[in-house]
This record gives C-alpha cells, structure tokens and sequence, in this order.
C-alpha cells in the first residue's frame, strides 16, 4: 500500500494476560497492520514482564508496533480501542488483567493532551515492558517529546523482571 505524504510513524504498545497472550498478541499486530491507512515498519520481540498494579493476576506479554499512519492520533485510538473489544476486552479492574491492551505510546513528535489520548504515554518512561521492545523496533537517539532520548531513558530503567520470550 502506498501512503499520502501525511503519513507519520507512530508507536503502540501491545499487551495481554488473559487467555493465550501470545496469539492476543500476534493477531492484534497482524489486524493493526491490516487497518487502512496503516502500514507495518517493525514488530518487536515478545517479552514476559510482570503485571502492574494488581499482583494477584497472571504475567504479561508484551512488545511494540512500530507503523506508518495516516490515521488523526484520536482515529487510531478508536481504531485500537475496536480490536481491543474483538479480542473480547473487559474494562472493569484499573491495570486489572486483560485478553488485549493497546495503547498509544508515540505518534510523530506530537504531544497531545486530549481528554482520551495522552502522548506521548505518560507512563512510559517508568516501564521496562514498554522502553525495551521499544529500543527493538527504534534508533536509540528517537526523541520523545518532553522526555530525554530513548537511550537515556533506557539507562534510567532496569529490565526489572522482563524476558524475552524465545519460541
Ligand atoms: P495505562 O494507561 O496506565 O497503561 P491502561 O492501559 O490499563 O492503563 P485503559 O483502561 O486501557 O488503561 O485505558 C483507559 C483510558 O486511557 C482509555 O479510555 C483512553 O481513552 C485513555 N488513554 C489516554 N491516553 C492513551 C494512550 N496514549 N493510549 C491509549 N489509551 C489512552
Ligand atoms: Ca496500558
Ligand atoms: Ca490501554
């Protein structure tokens, strides 16, 4: 597919601990990609990380996409908050266990500040299951917008816990 000058890159964060997370996983890359307006640069390893917030629920799997969009940052958010819902996604618990988690971590040098979206992710500077796959699928000199570069805050960030998962 070719994209209009518009597009930009963006990041999502992908994450699962219900179910078979792994496959969660898999098949959420594979329908982000297939999403028009969008194109696939690099998927990230799989990693294992513990679950935030509550600790009484399973570990997680997690790994970053890295596209080109043409989609407005609050069109992708409805796009990934609808695969998030055909994954079966329940939203009861806060950072309570679920099938599939995507979030909005980058999107160009953009920061926004929407009643729905903030981005750049506002935890993701302190999330070793976010920076790491992340350093996977991007130069380590990318700058994230009010923050330091991604290796700087990777320096500040010790992997705490997270695996990556081999097959
Ligand atoms: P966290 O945001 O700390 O990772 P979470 O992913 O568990 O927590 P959710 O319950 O999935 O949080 O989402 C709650 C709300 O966050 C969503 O309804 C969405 O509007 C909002 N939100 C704000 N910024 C973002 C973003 N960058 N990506 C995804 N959702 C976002
Ligand atoms: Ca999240
Ligand atoms: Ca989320």
């Amino acid at each position: 597919m070719t994209l209009a000058k518009s597009a930009v890159e963006a990041y999502v964060g992908l994450g699962s601990n219900l179910e078979d997370s792994v496959d969660h996983v898999n098949r959420a890359r594979q329908e982000i990609a297939a999403l028009p307006g969008v194109v696939e640069i690099a998927f990230s390893p799989l990693y294992r990380s513990l679950p935030v917030g509550p600790q009484d629920q399973p570990d997680y799997v997690n790994a970053v996409l890295r596209i080109s969009t043409e989609l407005e940052p609050l069109v992708l958010l409805r796009e990934l908050q609808q695969i998030e819902n055909q994954h079966g996604r329940l939203r009861n618990v806060r950072w309570g266990a679920r099938t599939l988690d995507l979030d909005v971590l980058l999107y160009a040098q953009q920061s926004i500040n929407e009643p729905d979206l903030v981005v750049p992710h506002p935890e993701l500077s302190k999330r070793a299951f976010v920076l790491y796959p992340l350093a996977d699928v991007a130069s380590s000199d990318l700058q994230i917008p009010g923050l330091d570069s991604l290796s700087q805050l990777l320096a500040a960030c010790p992997p705490d816990g997270l695996r990556k998962i081999t097959v």
